[in-house]
């Protein structure tokens, strides 16, 4: 059995802080979106950047949040399109 304490995603967060940009950085395709029964990009992004607009069916990307972990692009690159944070934007991490 694991006995490892596991680290709360909250503990994590804590060692980042952000410089957000005020332009989005992930654009989604609403309409490829709203056609996908089951998108991974919801339950995949460690920071819940994408959370579907139950009204409207479309997806919000809160991209403020964003950890730059490159998940959203493993999980889908049909309707997801990320890019890097303009420079001098995005994650700074606490501890180096
Ligand atoms: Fe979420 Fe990571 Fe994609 Fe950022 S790069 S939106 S943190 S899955």
């Amino acid at each position: 059995m694991n006995n490892k304490k596991r680290t709360s995603i909250e503990d994590k967060l804590f060692t980042v802080t952000r410089k957000i940009d005020t332009e989005s950085h992930i654009k989604v395709d609403q309409e490829k979106f709203k056609k996908d029964p089951n998108p991974a990009i919801l339950y995949i992004c460690p920071s819940k950047v994408y959370v579907k607009n139950e009204e409207t069916g479309e997806c919000v990307v809160n991209f403020e949040n964003c950890l730059e972990c490159g998940s959203c692009q493993v999980a889908n690159r049909d309707y997801v399109v990320w890019d890097n944070p303009r420079g001098g934007t995005g994650v700074i991490y606490k501890y180096g």
